[in-house]
């Protein structure tokens, strides 16, 4: 999608710190680290919300999961814990309407979150 900040981030049109690549996504430290860890999962295809996925995108959907329990691994945080969250629409806080699992790590995260 032309007009979506992520998907520029997934073509490299805008920069980020890219954490991990494969066919299917990127993973990209957030701007906003709300945690010493907080690296965001991707897809390259676009999806504007977790609402939106579809029978299609099942495979996909797991796969971003998977990534990002890998990336906590590869930082160590596998044994303490982390978080994976999608925020969807405006209750939860969606911000970018372009799918992405936060994955954060590296402090005690508190639970309910706000
Ligand atoms: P959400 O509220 O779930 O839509 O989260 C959007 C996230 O994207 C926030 O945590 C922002 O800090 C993050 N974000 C926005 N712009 C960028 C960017 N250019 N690079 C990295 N992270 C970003
Ligand atoms: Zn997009």
């Amino acid at each position: 999608m032309s007009d979506c900040l992520f998907c520029k981030i997934a073509a490299k049109e805008i920069p980020a710190n890219i954490v991990h690549e494969d066919e299917l996504c990127v993973a990209f430290d957030d701007i906003n680290p709300q945690a010493p860890m907080h690296v965001l999962v991707i897809p390259k295809k676009h999806i504007s919300r977790v609402s939106e996925i579809k029978q299609e995108d099942q495979e996909l959907a797991g796969h971003l999961m998977m990534v990002g329990s890998s990336v906590a691994a590869s930082r160590g945080f596998s044994e303490s814990g982390f978080r994976i969250v999608a925020n969807c629409n405006a209750d939860a806080g969606q911000v970018v309407f372009h799918i992405h699992f936060h994955v954060l790590a590296g402090r005690q995260l508190g639970w309910p979150p706000g």
